[in-house]
């Protein structure tokens, strides 16, 4: 007998790129299709491209899948109003601030469409397909340019009065710290988000920190990454073990905040800057333990999230199973 299998599309809009893909409802990733954003442009022309990058990856699916599309799924940037669609202070998308992204999908394509915040998003698919899968309350957090957060309560997903719940970059680790975007001084993003710390370790290396990582990039600051440090610490460099061994902290800092917040069963830890795997657990969880109270510390599960490289479509896809 052949399963019956919906399939789903999502899409994750980013400031740089679009990716979005085809899933099925055992979140496998059958078609994927990527594009610029093309953000600079304007809110016009990001809405043709999200358009654009659909139709074409729906022209390439087989006419019995694309019968079977249930629905649209959209992770996006900033504070992103599920109910309404509407996304608002976009950090790396202004010109999307107001836009009803869920209703422009929705009489485009005329079909159901779904639409949260990206590491909400991402949050829902950990839980649906990846490391959350059967837990009951739990906490994601994702480390790529930010910091993003998404909180599941009772299986879904929670996002507070005024659908800003899960912002958990700007959870503020050093009172006087770092101007973030957000208007905040000290925000956890300012300090362990891939661009601070590339920015941190270009200044550092460049006031005469010495560090294999000169030589990694041959002399071009400019082409430091979190890869970059990660390769230099797997290279047993001691500055570049130095840093993870503080980005860890800081996370681990946080995830003492979220715990005992939130008080979940599991925080499932993803996006780029994770990894970093061993680099940035072990410090996190030495910290999580100094910090958290023995009765919490020996409960909660700390994972590596497993939706990798497609965590941003399927994510987005997520959202259509669970009618988020
Ligand atoms: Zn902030």
């Amino acid at each position: 007998m052949v399963k019956k299998v919906d399939y789903a599309v999502g899409v994750d809009l980013g400031g740089t790129n679009i990716a979005t893909g085809i899933v099925n409802s055992a979140g496998k990733v059958i078609l994927r299709e990527k594009a610029p954003t093309l953000a600079g442009l304007g809110h016009k022309e990001v809405l043709k491209n999200i358009c654009n990058i659909i139709l074409s990856l729906l022209s390439k699916a087989e006419p019995q899948v694309r019968k079977r599309i249930i629905g649209i799924g959209i992770g996006a940037p900033g504070l992103v109003d599920h109910k309404t669609g509407i996304i608002r202070e976009p950090p790396n998308l202004p010109g999307m601030n107001g836009i009803n992204l869920k209703k422009y999908i929705e009489n485009r394509f005329k079909k159901k469409t779904f639409i949260a915040n990206d590491a909400n998003a991402y949050a829902v698919g950990e839980h649906t397909f990846g490391a959350g899968r059967g837990t009951k309350n739990m906490v994601c957090i994702t480390l790529g340019t930010g910091l993003g957060g998404g909180i599941i309560i009772g299986g879904k997903l929670y996002v507070g009065s005024f659908q800003t719940a899960g912002e958990l970059g700007h959870i503020v680790i050093r009172k006087e710290g770092r101007p973030c975007l957000c208007g905040n001084t000290g925000c956890v993003e300012t300090y362990v988000g891939a661009n601070n710390i590339a920015e941190r370790v270009r200044k550092e290396i460049k006031h005469g920190k010495r560090s294999i990582i000169l030589e990694l990039v041959g002399g071009d600051l400019s082409l430091i990454t979190p890869l970059i440090l990660l390769q230099a610490a797997k290279l047993n460099d001691k500055y570049a073990r130095s840093v993870w061994n503080e980005i860890g902290k800081d996370v681990g800092t946080v995830l003492v905040n979220i715990a005992n917040t939130v008080g979940p069963e599991m925080i499932v830890v993803g996006g780029g800057v994770s990894k970093a795997g061993e680099y940035l657990f072990k410090p996190m969880l030495k910290e999580f333990n100094k910090r958290e109270f023995k009765y919490i510390r020996n409960k909660i599960k700390i994972v590596q999230g497993e939706l990798l490289d497609d965590a941003g479509v399927l994510g987005a896809s997520s959202l259509v199973w669970n009618h988020v």
